[in-house]
């Protein structure tokens, strides 16, 4: 089957790329986007930057010493898209394999000499990644070949060593080639890595540890620290060690780590990570907008997580903490045209960025960049959304889970399905039936969606009162469901009430004190400013409803607000201040995901407001 995760059990079975087509809608577009614009992008600036040269021999080799790794994610896009460049760029990475297995374009002579920093279990990971997405998408050919070699030369030299890469993602790969072909050595070789890792295997660095979460081991660890996404990388290979181990106690352990980091350390985008210099977690509540730098493979990694652990475990929050960070964080990670990229996603931006062509060479930025010098969000960005129709619903014991509310055609067991909705703008959703058959419907509800409701309409009657009961019923937030049998034609409406609605911070995150933001449905809005539109420096907004304006298929919203004064005596402290000054505007909120593509802006999710104005 063509999914990226295919756990041998769980509560709930994943539906693949076969089983699940994305229709015209907002995800439908950006994965039909990603297929015909980005993966091509990729695939240019990638040669252009010469990291395919390097499997050629090119010299000097140039790019990061992790380049590879950027190949192999854009061939494991290549492999969901079906994309037709797959085989030549395949050969080209299969030229630089050596006779045992190895291969990497950079350490190549003087392999395995820094584990902290050198990537190559690192870059084998991803693929490894792409060789199990090819064997299910395609079958054997040359790229699953260069993964298996690679795999089984990892196996040789590291099932008895004590040695670990500084940087996960090999666990969860190792697992997924295991489960695509059965070879129980890649699962011990995961295994032995989750259980090593922490005793500790790495040197101690600058950072600590904890940056590569060394510092303790897995088992003993309470929360995810250090670096964001080796600490998610690193967490989704454990839960697929526990899932094909059958180990409880090592799944309950994320579970708890997952609870307490999305509880203390995550940014209202789902996005998380809280300090630049390391591109880590902060402390609990350490949660500034400005410096928030959830980077868009962070929140990647997170949706992985996530997945993980929804198919274990069947918990609706894990499906909630997944639609928050795909339409606040992955769909902000590229722009509406799908040619550039954000590599950080702050939550509050001062200072318009000045426009760029070229590669930024830096990971920070106002605007969208076409390519980065480390590229990892690009290609990530490209392999998810060519993945992602695997994410939108499951496979329950009885019938079809549909997690994500998006226009889709879904099929499984019984059940032939069409999704209709034109979610998340609206909140409208038809679950109809395509052919006879029997099973179980379930249809998420998320957490705001107080006062939803559910209607049974058969097609025997698709005009006939809604009145009667149980045709509609109440729809509490988590999973409602109905039974088969089903005839053709038989719809499930769900309604969803979309008001916009203010958000509060929990008072220890001192960084938002004082502060509130609006969301409507999934969407978090954020204040954007450009050219002649109200600063947003000092300001004062009154959480009010929002006013609601809908235009070309997007709702913006409107709020009215105070302007300071801009006064300042020199010293930014003193006695209270009087507030105002500046005159009453209207502020128009846009779905972050949408912010910078109007040109350079500045920008703030988190609006203050007067008092505790909670009203
Ligand atoms: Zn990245």
């Amino acid at each position: 089957m063509a999914d990226p995760v295919l756990p041998s059990s769980g509560a709930l079975s994943p539906l693949g790329l076969d089983a699940v087509r994305l229709l015209p809608g907002f995800w439908g577009d950006r994965v039909a986007l990603n297929r015909e614009v980005t993966i091509d992008h990729c695939l240019e600036w990638e040669e252009r930057e010469g990291w395919i040269g390097n499997f050629r021999g090119e010299r000097p080799r140039r790019g990061r010493e992790f380049s590879d790794s950027e190949i192999y994610k854009l061939l494991e896009a290549m492999a969901w898209a079906g994309h037709p460049g797959l085989p030549a760029l395949a050969e080209t990475v299969a030229q630089a394999q050596e006779g045992d297995g190895y291969l990497n374009t950079r350490w190549s002579g003087s392999r395995y000499t820094d584990f902290e920093w050198g990537h190559e279990l690192y870059c084998y990971g991803h693929l490894i990644q792409a060789g199990a997405a090819r064997l299910r998408t395609y079958g054997e050919d040359l790229l699953t070949e260069v993964a298996v070699k690679a795999a089984d030369h990892v196996c040789r030299r590291f099932m008895d060593g004590t040695e670990t890469c500084g940087h996960p993602v090999i666990e969860m790969a190792l697992v997924e080639l295991y489960r695509a072909t059965g070879t129980g050595r890649y699962l011990e070789m995961a295994r032995r890595l989750v259980e090593r890792r922490g005793l500790p295997a790495l040197a101690d660095i600058p950072f600590g540890r904890g940056y590569y979460q060394d510092d303790v081991p897995v088992r003993q660890a309470q929360v995810f620290r250090g670096h964001v996404v080796r600490a998610l990388y690193l967490a989704s290979g454990v839960v697929d060690v526990a899932v094909e181990t059958g180990d409880q106690e090592l799944l309950k352990t994320v579970e708890a780590q997952w609870e307490r980091t999305v509880a203390r350390r995550t940014h209202l985008t789902g996005g998380m990570g809280s300090r630049h210099a390391d591109e880590s977690y902060g402390e609990d509540w350490e949660l500034p907008p400005d410096r928030a730098y959830n980077e868009t493979c962070g929140g990647i990694a997170s949706i992985m997580l996530s997945h993980r652990l929804l198919l274990a475990t069947g918990d609706v929050r894990y499906a909630e903490l997944a639609e928050r960070t795909m339409y606040n964080l992955l769909a902000t990670g590229v722009a509406l045209d799908g040619r550039s990229f954000f590599y950080v996603n702050p939550l509050h931006v001062r200072v318009p960025a000045t426009p760029l062509d070229g590669v930024n060479h830096a990971a920070e930025g106002g605007l969208r960049s076409p390519w980065f010098d480390v590229s990892c969000c690009p290609n990530n960005i490209a392999r998810t959304l060519a993945s992602l129709p695997a994410y939108v619903a499951a496979g329950s014991r009885d019938g079809v889970v549909i997690h994500h509310l998006t226009p889709a055609e879904i099929r499984h067991g019984g059940l032939a399905l069409r999704v209709e909705t034109g979610y998340p703008w609206t909140g409208s959703v038809t679950v109809r039936v395509l052919e006879d058959g029997a099973g179980r419907i379930a249809v998420r509800v998320p957490a705001w969606a107080a006062d939803a409701t559910l209607a049974r309409v058969p097609a025997s009657a698709p005009d006939a009162p809604l009145r009667e009961e149980p045709r509609v019923r109440p729809a509490e937030p988590g999973y409602v469901a109905a039974d088969g049998p089903w005839r053709a034609g038989d719809e499930l409406r769900l309604e969803l009430p979309m008001r916009p609605r203010w958000t509060f911070p929990d008072r220890r995150i001192d960084a938002l004190r004082g502060s509130a933001a609006v969301e409507r449905g999934p969407l978090v809005y954020c204040a954007e400013s450009v050219a002649d539109e109200p600063p947003l420096g000092d300001l004062i907004a009154h959480a009010e409803p929002p006013v609601e304006h809908e235009g070309d298929g997007v709702v913006e919203l409107e709020v009215g607000a105070a302007l300071g004064s801009g006064a300042n005596g020199g010293w930014p402290y003193g006695a209270p201040s009087a507030t105002g000054g500046g005159g009453d505007v209207r502020l128009r909120l846009v779905p972050y995901h949408r912010w910078g593509n109007r040109g350079p802006a500045t920008m703030r999710v988190w609006l203050p407001t007067s008092g505790d104005a909670r009203a």
